[in-house]
């Protein structure tokens, strides 16, 4: 399904141009507008799933197996370094387009880009609480 009022629906249909590094049945490949470095992709699936919680399974699947390829592809082209692979469920999460994405983000020996968290403290027994709570 599409939803008509969203933006990466059109994206991917091919309805908005965009710069399409790849495309198949089921997803579009596509650079970001505001990137965090150079050769910033995005892999949007062609139907409209808002985030990971509501995408199937077989799709979670193809999206990563694309982005291995694409990454693949993108360091050999662009000679970057590394890459980190980032994909924001919800508005809390920094999520601000609510059709599913995964960002494949290229890095670069002088990016000065930092993406990541602060660790914070844990006990073992506050760790074995949450194994718990998570499988219990
Ligand atoms: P989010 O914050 O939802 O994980 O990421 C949304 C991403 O979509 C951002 O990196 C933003 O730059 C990108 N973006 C938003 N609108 C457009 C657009 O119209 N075209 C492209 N190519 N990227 C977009
Ligand atoms: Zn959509």
């Amino acid at each position: 399904m599409k939803d008509n009022n969203c933006i990466f629906c059109k994206i991917a249909n091919g309805e908005i141009p965009s710069k399409t590094l790849y495309e198949d049945e089921r997803f579009r490949v596509i650079l970001d507008l505001g990137p965090a470095t150079k050769g910033h992709a995005l892999i949007l699936p062609k139907e409209h799933y808002a985030n990971l919680y509501d995408l199937p399974e077989e799709y979670a699947g193809d999206a990563m197996k694309l982005a291995k390829k694409m990454v693949t592809k993108i360091t050999d082209k662009l000679g970057c370094e590394g890459f980190n692979l980032v994909q924001n469920n919800g508005d809390l999460a920094g999520q601000t387009v609510f059709h599913f994405h995964l960002h494949m983000i290229p890095r670069y020996q002088a990016d000065r880009q930092t993406i990541g968290w602060k660790p914070q403290e844990v006990s073992q027994e506050e760790l074995e609480e949450i194994k718990n709570q998570i499988i219990g």
